[in-house]
């Protein structure tokens, strides 16, 4: 039976528009125990665990060793219960903010569930940031309270508590009594607090979510999300992700970023399925045992990954059954076409590519299911969601209508998971708006279709002889070369032609990084591109700065090729 959904037209939802209605999807609110309005986590756990629904598995957690544990919904309603609990008996008020800073571990996911129940905001951070970042976020977002590990406390932490005399409380995960009166074990605490949690209501504009953005393009800002996101959590989770009941999902985004708590906590659970978490980073052989043993049906990943995946000479079908596996999507950047294409020779189906934004709270273009996926493109955005491509001055905004034709992409706004602020930063915040529209500082152009195609960020455009290039068409074209394994482009400051492209390669196991193979990549990339457009230069490198989320870091390879400031490097992977 072919699995294509009938698509909503989410702005009949919006929170923005008086037609909308919570009534159609999740039944009559007015009576719910938790008062009416909309709390993420009751529509997440306490719903499903009222329901039919109530033992079956919301978290499998495999842990490194590849033992499992399983969270029926029932379970999830009553360790967040606890949370929240202990966060109304230590004093934590609604709207203060609640921190994780651990691997994904259970106890991360009971305290956003336990923090959104409480009405507390939620914000998660990456284990593997360096005690300054660490520092600099917990400061930004006024932290009060913080989940971590021992380890995590003892090195990253504690030398600078004094830094935070807001922050009140490190609840420790892994150590059996408190410790003094600001460091305590949350087993403790979890164990002395009740599992009945009445939610109050909650205002769909109460503010719940706290995201960083990954800081590609410079310091990260905290951009703000409300309970309301939900609506898209769901009807994306729904519509793009495909999820059906019974479903076992998968998202392997780590949960210090916004897709690891949009998708890898909230849509899966408010669509009532079973959400798989793995504790271990990246292993491709773990990851395709992964799929075969838990009947992963759905698998939602990153071309970061994807690109580490096609480097290991294996055949997963060949070695693995995956018969289950119907969907595969990626978000976080650019899935060039000769990936989607890899997917589909490997996977049987293509990798269906979206695109979205720490601002935006969840998928907003997409390659949906039931339309022709064209390889390289971002696809369309969501039924209820306009979006356009527009020349943008210092007060203006035209919408391009021309088709091919690059400019920025805009959304226009109002959708139920759009970023309310960045916090401290309102000037920053209004000038992202230009009247009722949303500037996402990417470049794009739509064609005749109305497919939506990525050319790169608007700092990253290079502009050279009078063209606009934008750096994801060149990599594209540079990723077909049978040599290159990974590859990014800047432009060159240069006197005559303004930027001059410049590529920097990683080549495959297996090739050396020589003069002949450089001016072969050059051959090749003109032949494809032109002589304008493809790079000029080309220097081998052994690994791409990337972030911490997986993004190539072009303005670290910009800045080191000009001896300039490297910037902000908070959220840079160290390899
Ligand atoms: P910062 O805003 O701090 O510079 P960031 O923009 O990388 O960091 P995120 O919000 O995590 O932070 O990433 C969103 C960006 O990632 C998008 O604006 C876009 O540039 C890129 N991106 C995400 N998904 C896609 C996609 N499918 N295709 C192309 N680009 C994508
Ligand atoms: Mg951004």
């Amino acid at each position: 039976m072919a699995r294509t959904a009938k698509l909503p037209n989410l702005a009949d939802y919006s929170l923005l528009h008086t037609s909308f209605s919570w009534k159609t999807e999740f039944g009559n609110l007015d009576g719910l125990p938790h008062g009416g309005g909309i709390n993420i986590a009751y529509e997440a756990v306490d719903r499903h665990a009222e329901s039919k629904k109530s033992d079956l598995v919301a978290l499998r957690w495999i842990r490194k060793d590849g033992s499992v544990e399983d969270f029926s919904y029932k379970s999830l309603k009553k360790l967040t219960a606890r949370f929240a609990n202990l966060l109304s008996q230590l004093g934590i008020a609604r709207g203060e903010t609640v921190f994780t800073l651990t691997g994904r571990i259970p106890e991360l996911y009971i305290t956003a569930l336990g923090t959104l129940k409480s009405g507390a905001v939620y914000c998660p951070l990456f284990s593997v940031f360096g005690p300054e970042p660490i520092y600099q976020r917990l400061h930004i977002g006024g932290a009060v309270l913080l989940v971590t590990t021992r380890d995590l406390y003892e090195k990253k932490l504690k030398p600078q508590l004094d830094r935070l005399p807001s922050l009140r409380y490190i609840l420790l995960t892994d150590v059996p009594g408190h410790i003094d009166r600001r460091v305590l074990s949350l087993s403790q605490l979890m164990r002395e607090a009740p599992d009945e949690f009445i939610i109050a209501p909650t205002d769909p504009e109460t503010p719940a979510l706290l995201h960083f953005t990954s800081g590609t393009t410079g310091m990260p800002k905290g951009a703000l999300h409300v309970h309301g996101a939900v609506l898209m959590h769901y009807t994306t989770g729904r519509y793009v992700l495909d999820f059906h009941p019974g479903d076992v999902f998968w998202c392997t985004a780590d949960p210090g970023w916004v897709t690891g708590t949009s998708y890898g906590i909230i849509a899966p659970l408010v669509n009532g399925i079973t959400n798989i978490i793995d504790e271990e980073e990246f292993d491709a052989l773990r990851w395709y045992e992964l799929l075969e043993a838990q009947k992963v049906n759905i698998w939602y990943t990153a071309p970061t990954a994807i690109r580490r995946l096609m480097r290991v000479s294996l055949n997963p079908t060949e070695k693995f059954n995956l018969e289950h596996l119907r969907m595969i999507c990626s978000v976080g950047e650019p899935l060039p076409a000769d990936a989607v294409l890899w997917g589909e020779k490997m996977f049987g189906k293509p990798i269906l590519d979206n695109w979205w934004q720490t601002e935006t709270g969840g998928i907003m273009i997409a390659n949906f299911i039931s339309m022709k996926v064209k390889p390289g493109s971002m696809g369309k955005p969501l039924p209820g969601i306009t979006a356009g491509i527009a020349d943008i001055t210092e007060t203006d905004i035209r919408i391009i209508e021309e088709p091919g034709k690059k400019g920025q992409l805009v959304i226009k706004k109002g959708w139920p998971s759009m970023f309310r602020t960045y916090i401290h930063e309102q000037a920053r915040y209004d000038k992202c708006f230009r009247g009722e529209w949303y500037l996402t500082g990417d470049m794009a152009s739509i064609d005749e279709e109305g497919y939506f195609w990525f050319a790169g960020r608007a700092d990253d455009i290079i502009k050279t002889s009078g063209h606009m290039v934008g750096p994801f068409e060149v990599e594209s074209v540079l990723l077909g070369h049978p040599a290159v394994a990974e590859a990014a482009v800047i432009g060159k400051p240069d006197p005559l032609i303004g930027e001059l492209v410049k590529a920097f390669i990683v080549v495959k196991d297996g090739h050396a990084g020589s003069r002949e193979l450089q001016m072969d990549i050059i051959a090749f990339a003109r032949k494809k591109l032109g002589a304008a457009v493809a790079p000029k230069e080309l220097s081998f490198i052994t690994a791409l700065p990337k972030t911490k989320s997986g993004k190539i870091l072009r303005r670290l390879l910009k800045a080191r090729e000009l001896g300039l400031p490297e910037g902000d490097l908070s959220t840079l992977e160290q390899t």
